[in-house]
Order: C-alpha cells, then structure tokens, then sequence
C-alpha cells in the first residue's frame, strides 16, 4: 500500500530530514542540523517543548548536575555542579528551542512511519502526511522504570553479573549516579529495570 504526498493533498509537507520528538536528542539533532544549513522539521506529540519533563512528578530533581545536562552551545544556567529540577529543565529545553529558532511543530503526533522507494512517509494524528529522505525517530526516555531496590553497591553488582550470565540485555553498565551505585537492564518488552541501593 502506498500513501498519496503528492503536494495538492491538503497538509502535506515536505522537508529534507524530519525530526520525531523535541526532547533532548531531537534539540541536540536539530542545532546539528541547523549549523550544516540542512532543512528540517521537528514534530513533537507535547503540546509545548519540555511537556515530556514538566508531566514528570513533582519533586524530581535531574541526578545529572547542570554541567552534564546541558545540550551544546547552551549551557544550562545555575550553578554547574548543582542539579536543576525538572520544571527548570523543562524550561531549559523550550528556551533552547526559542533561542536556535527550531522549526517546531507541537501536538503533533506520528503514528505511523514507513520507507518506500527511499523516502521515509509519516503520518500524523491530524492526518497531515510528511515525507523525507531521512527521519531521526527519538524518545526513549519517556519510559517508565521499574525500580528494584538491593541492600548494598555489592548487591548491584551480584544481580548484574547474574542477569548478564542469564542473557539480559543490559541498557546502562554500572555506574555511580548522585543516588549510588546503579545499573539498567530491560526486560524482553523494552522495559527499564534499574536496580540501585535505597537513598540514604
Ligand atoms: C524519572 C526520570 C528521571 C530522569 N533523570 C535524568 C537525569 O537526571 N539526567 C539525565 O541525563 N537523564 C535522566 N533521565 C533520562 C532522560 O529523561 C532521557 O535520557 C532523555 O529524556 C532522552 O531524551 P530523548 O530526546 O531521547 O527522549 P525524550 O526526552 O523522551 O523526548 C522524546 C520526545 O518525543 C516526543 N514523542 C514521542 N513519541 C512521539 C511521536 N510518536 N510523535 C511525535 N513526538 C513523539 C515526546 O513528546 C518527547 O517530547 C530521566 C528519566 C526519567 C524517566
């Protein structure tokens, strides 16, 4: 089956790279794309740049310090080894937007994708058809974890081995985040499973 994006259809768009999701690696992927003087178009499925942060619960802080969560040629501003929140995040991402003049189209939401004869055909939720010869498709971390809290950095790293033995695909090596010691794994679904040692 193919879909019609012959320029009469009311909607339709074309672009040179189409861009799926304004979060931290569409943004990233856009100023790249914007310094090299390609033409793009970034769709996001929020109403407003920053929405997959603001939506997260109230009291998250990024465990990542400012000085590591900034995206390039913006730094984040505050304090560089201090954490921003994520409303403050949130706000960082649209000013980021603002400031590179990003070619964004919120509310806008692709739910279906395919590849023929080399062009890649998106289709909205409004019915409005995008076609490109190349598509970026981001958004990972708008998945949900499931936390498993162990005793102990000796007890992460016990279940590391024993899933890595057991053939779990691992998403995140260990490492030390703000919280302690940590890794993420997925179940057969895509799922993360984090497992850490409880706040103290
Ligand atoms: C609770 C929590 C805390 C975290 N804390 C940190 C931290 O402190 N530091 C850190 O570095 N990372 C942190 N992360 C991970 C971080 O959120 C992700 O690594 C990062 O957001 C990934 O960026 P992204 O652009 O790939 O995806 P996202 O930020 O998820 O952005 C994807 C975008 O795509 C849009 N989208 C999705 N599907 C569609 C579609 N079909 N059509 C159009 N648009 C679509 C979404 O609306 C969204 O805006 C945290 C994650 C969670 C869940």
């Amino acid at each position: 089956m193919s879909i019609d994006v012959s320029d009469s259809r009311s909607g339709t768009r074309r672009t040179e790279v189409l861009v799926i999701g304004a979060g931290q690696a569409g943004l990233a992927a856009a100023n790249e794309l914007k310094k090299a003087g390609v033409d793009y178009l970034m769709v996001d499925a929020g109403a407003a740049v920053g929405d997959s942060w603001r939506q997260r619960y109230e009291t998250l802080t990024l465990f990542t310090p400012r000085s590591i969560s900034s995206l390039p040629g913006l730094p984040l501003p505050g304090d560089t080894e201090g954490y921003a929140t994520k409303d403050e995040f949130a706000a960082y991402l649209a000013r980021y937007a603002k400031v590179g003049g990003h070619r964004i189209e919120t509310g806008t939401r692709i739910s279906a994708l395919r590849r023929e004869h080399g062009v890649f055909e998106a289709v909205s939720s409004d019915g409005r058809i995008y076609a490109a010869p190349a598509v970026i498709v981001s958004g990972t971390g708008h998945r949900f974890e499931l936390a498993f809290m162990v005793d102990d950095d000796a007890a992460v790293n016990r279940l590391y081995d024993t899933w890595r033995a057991a053939g779990v695909a691992i998403e995140q090596e260990p490492s030390v985040a703000v919280f302690g010691r940590t890794f993420v794994a997925l179940d057969p679904d895509g799922h993360r499973l984090r497992v850490c040692t409880p706040d103290e």
